[in-house]
């Protein structure tokens, strides 16, 4: 089967018909070709994007907002063949892309549909002056959007909905590693009526055809999330371009437990924020600091449970971890059990590549547990992206804040407590762009979501993906 461009709301072969091996994790078969558009399949994206921004930009919120209700609708009724399809590519449990990876897709769109209807601007009476200022809030004209492979469409659609809702259109590249579930979109966007041009998806290799998109010299920002070296190669291309950017990048984030918390939550969600997704999630807590009290008595119980993680096909509902994305992946992840024990780490749980019967030449893996003493180490200081996890004991509060904030990323952090003074205290020193108390990964989409320091700049979610969507104009009357 091959995959398609979908400009102009038709489905396009690649213009130089070059195409890419599409892999199946959970087999490592090949099961489809991907294009890997070049510059003129770019361009072609750009000229139906930017014949169909000013009827577009002109569209009613309503009418925006009810065909982008549509498309969440539409999602929402494939709900099977997209999950089945998002777990072929990516290698994650059907039932994982079933409960999250697809609902949350839809919501993307819904949230957004929304949201247009209540984004308001501001003005200021300039008091005393005679003059009353108002801000237009205007969309851009046509963006980019670049996306990684661990949440496909998830990822892909939380940076469409608000760039089509805000009256823009749209050139966007998912991952090559993982483009079904956005060529599969183009069917729903047609059904549901969004007008030829407002949304193109190109797809192809990172260097080939996103380098196309952000060089494009009238695509005025980039919305990309995706690893901390590819953003900072964007950023020296975008900038001198004056681009708006958006990064948000890689991770490395602690998970701090103190003796006080609730501690079946805190395992059970432990269990969660370490191997969800094969550990493939920006969010995940993949260091873990425990309060010296209860270092070992959490050690052991939370190897007891990770050891009973079945590590299966991803269709089997028994798997709890199914195949990393691809070959390549497991054994960057897998190099990482050695460098850890050259560091002295000791693998208390795990560590090995997993052969599933049937599946031989799947990219399976344990969930990995590190114990290690210090967190100045590459496998407590890079991010790995995989089912592994280190584990240390820590003695108290300044002592943990400080190994948690020195890393270079600072997108999230999980604290868990029930000492309020503790909490505030940490939550105002963490580096990090989101913190969890007693929780992980719980989404309000209203709510900033990004990263500081090398995790990123600007943020996602709610007005404020309206913002980096839209161009602030001041208008100044004087009466
Ligand atoms: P990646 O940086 O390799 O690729 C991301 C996207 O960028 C892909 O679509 C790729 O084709 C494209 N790309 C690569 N080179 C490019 C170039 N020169 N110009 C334009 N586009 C280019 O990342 P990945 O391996 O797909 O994803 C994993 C990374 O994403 C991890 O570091 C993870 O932490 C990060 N991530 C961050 C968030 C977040 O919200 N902060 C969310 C998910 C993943």
């Amino acid at each position: 089967m091959n995959i398609q461009n979908y400009i102009n709301g038709n489905f396009h072969n690649p213009i130089q018909g070059n195409w890419l091996n599409n892999y199946n994790p959970s087999n490592g078969e090949i099961y489809s070709q991907t294009p890997n558009s070049s510059k003129e399949d770019v361009e072609n994206a750009y000229i139906a994007a930017k014949s169909a921004f000013p009827s577009w930009s002109q569209t009613t919120l309503e009418e925006r907002s009810r065909i982008m209700l549509k498309i969440s609708e539409g999602i929402e009724a494939n709900l099977d063949r997209l999950a089945e399809a998002e777990s072929k590519d990516n290698g994650k449990p059907i039932w994982l892309a079933k409960a999250i990876d697809i609902p949350r897709a839809s919501s993307n769109f819904r949230f957004f549909a929304n949201a247009i209807t209540q984004f308001a601007s501001e003005s200021h009476e300039s008091v005393g002056q005679q003059a009353i200022n108002y801000t237009l809030r205007q969309p851009i004209g046509v963006v980019g959007c670049i996306s990684p492979w661990n949440l496909p469409l998830y990822l892909f659609t939380w940076k469409i909905a608000p760039a089509i809702a805000a009256g823009n259109c749209v050139v966007a590249k998912p991952s090559e590693v993982t483009p079904m579930t956005a060529y599969l979109l183009g069917d729903i966007l047609k059904e549901a009526g969004l007008p030829k041009g407002v949304l193109n998806i190109v797809h192809g290799l990172g260097p080939t055809t996103g380098q196309a998109i952000v060089e494009h010299p009238d695509i005025k920002a980039i919305s990309f999330t995706g690893g901390t070296a590819t953003g900072a190669h964007i950023a020296k291309v975008a900038a001198p371009m004056f681009k708006k950017l958006s990064l948000e990048l890689g991770g490395k984030n602690p998970n701090i437990i103190f003796a006080d918390c609730d501690y079946d939550d805190m395992l059970t969600t432990t269990v969660r924020s370490s191997f969800a997704n094969q550990g493939q999630i920006c969010l995940c807590g993949s260091r873990i600091f425990v309060e010296k009290s209860i270092y070992e008595q959490f050690k052991k119980d939370f190897v007891e449970r990770v050891k009973n993680m079945k590590v299966g096909h991803p269709s089997d509902e028994k798997t709890k971890i199914g195949a990393l994305v691809s070959k390549a992946h497991l054994e960057k992840v897998l190099s990482y059990v050695d460098i850890a024990k050259d560091e002295g780490g000791k693998v208390i749980c795990g560590g090995n590549k997993v052969t599933v019967e049937g599946y031989e030449n799947g990219y399976y893996m344990e969930p990995t547990i590190i114990e290690i003493e210090t967190d100045e180490c590459r496998v407590n200081q890079e991010e790995i992206f995989g089912p592994v996890v280190t584990i240390m004991p820590f003695s108290n509060e300044d002592k943990v804040l400080q190994m948690a904030n020195k890393v270079k990323y600072g997108l999230s952090a999980t604290l868990w407590t029930n000492n309020l003074k503790r909490t505030m205290r940490m939550s105002n020193q963490l580096q990090a762009g989101i913190v969890w108390i007693n929780t992980w990964l719980m989404r309000d989409l209203r709510t900033p979501f990004g990263g500081l320091k090398d995790s990123g700049v600007g943020r996602e979610g709610g007005f404020e993906s309206l913002r980096f969507f839209t161009e602030a104009k001041n208008v100044c009357i004087k009466y």
